[in-house]
């Protein structure tokens, strides 16, 4: 992503890359990516004033099944307003660009269902605190091509191993330039663990640019793979006899001016550190609706499979909900942060990290004591020293999630009762359209969509 300060410095980069359409996106609330596109020559006045967009659109589900009960249908407008800082030339397709929206009422307010203003609060309130955050999100996805109606993983290669790289470095060295273009820097790279499993991780950001960066990089991977005639899916459990798709989120707590890491200690992690961490195990049971809200979401978060499947913390643990992991020598202070697990790429980012952050904040303005942090597989434990540590497991299923999430005051405060309402419905009506189906549909869907 280009910094870009006015809107007119953008109509002149239109103008030099000689782009004809510019797409004004936004993700729903099942984190599908939608937008409508400009021709550039009115490029900006679009950028003034929008494009108008049906709110019905945001009751929509990701079949595009519309839920009338939410009061959302063929009346009633919002306007598509650009954030000028998301500017981005596509590289995967020829002569466009894209910005990221916000949903504006047409008095010029935030409409209460925009999900990047839900996020923007969190960051206000933060800030209004003295704090600030930095946060990553960390995609797995897979590989491959589909001959004769079936799907071939581009791999069958071991986890990290070189003969994976080698096998896919075609496609990785294409998205990691793509991302390049984009400004997004790569981390790291390496083969997961599945058949045709990949993941790219990349840096950390100011909390509302890590969660633009999570839609390019989406938009990015299916992109690439459509033009090199492939198919890439994000999906928590593309397949049933395969590993999840994690997309783990890794947030750093920063005083007002980035400066010092709040997180850090040199016994590994501070008193304040302590209570965020306690703050997000405490509201996870209504949180992964929101960090893992899709009916697949639930397929993925099983035991012993690294995905995470309990209410729990540990240093290094990748059977925790909650994980802090090593830090890099000598750069103790930088690097330390807290790893959320049970999050996947089905989560509308702004959505997710707005929960974390508001869950993590709770424990530190109620102080809350952070369990004991396990050492172990949680799910090897006996139920009563799971029980003795306030480890339970995770909901079974969206339609859970969505249940401990009506219960949970603070999240649904955060999102407010409209959205929370509506959020709701559309979800529950993913558990209806997949719940009596075969799996393969389900997981069809996702693949498709993710
Ligand atoms: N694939 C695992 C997941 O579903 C994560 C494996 C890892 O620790 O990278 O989250
Ligand atoms: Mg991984």
């Amino acid at each position: 992503m280009i910094q870009v300060r006015t809107l007119d410095d953008i109509v002149m980069e239109a103008q030099r890359q000689s782009i004809n359409l510019v797409r004004f996106i936004y993700a729903d609330l099942s984190s599908i990516i939608r937008g409508k596109a400009t021709r550039s020559l009115r490029l900006k006045d679009r950028l003034e004033s929008g494009i108008g967009l049906v709110k019905g659109t945001l009751a929509m589900n990701m079949l595009d099944q519309l839920q009338t009960d939410t009061g959302f249908g063929a009346s009633g407008e919002i306007r598509l307003i650009p954030d000028p800082d998301t500017w981005t030339v596509l590289p995967y397709a020829e002569r466009q660009a894209a910005v990221i929206c916000d949903l504006m009422e047409l008095d010029r307010t935030p409409w209460e269902l925009c999900p990047r203003n839900v996020l923007k609060k969190q960051i206000a309130r933060a800030r209004d605190l003295g704090f600030s955050f930095q946060a990553s999100f960390e995609p797995e996805f897979t590989i491959g091509t589909t001959v004769d109606g079936t799907f071939q993983p581009l791999d069958r290669s071991l986890c990290f191993s070189t003969e994976g790289m080698n096998k896919a470095s075609r496609f990785i060295n294409n998205f990691i330039d793509a991302l390049a273009k984009q400004g997004i820097e790569v981390e790291q790279y390496y083969p997961e663990l599945g058949h045709g499993q990949h993941e790219v991780s990349i840096s950390h950001m100011p909390a509302l640019k890590a969660c633009d960066r999570q839609i390019f990089y989406r938009e990015t991977l299916k992109g690439i793979a459509l033009e090199m005639g492939m198919e890439a899916f994000l999906a928590p459990k593309p397949f049933e006899k395969q590993p999840g798709n994690g997309c783990h989120l890794h947030i750093s707590a920063w005083d007002a001016y980035g400066e010092r890491n709040l997180l850090f200690a040199e016994s590994g992690l501070s008193p304040f550190g302590m209570k965020f961490v306690a703050g997000i195990v405490e509201h996870l049971p209504g949180l992964v609706a929101l960090t893992a809200p899709s009916v697949n979401s639930y397929r993925r978060l099983q035991p012993s499979s690294w995905a995470s499947a309990y209410t729990c913390w540990g240093f290094e643990n990748r059977e925790a909900a909650v994980r802090i992991p090593s830090v890099y020598w000598g750069q103790e202070m930088a690097t330390t942060n807290i790893e959320v697990k049970c999050v996947d790429s089905t989560a509308n980012p702004y959505l997710a990290l707005a929960g974390v952050i508001a869950a993590g904040l709770d424990g530190v303005e109620r102080n809350l004591t952070a369990p004991e942090p396990i050492t172990c597989d949680p799910a090897s434990l006996s139920d009563d020293e799971r029980e003795a540590n306030r480890c339970h497991r995770l909901p079974s299923s969206l339609m859970d999630a969505l249940m401990e999430l009506e219960e949970d005051k603070l999240l649904s405060s955060m999102l407010g009762s409209r959205l929370a309402d509506t959020y709701c419905a559309v979800k529950t009506s993913e558990c209806g359209a997949f719940g009596g189906a075969n799996p393969e549909f389900e997981m069809t869907h996702h693949r498709n969509r993710y």
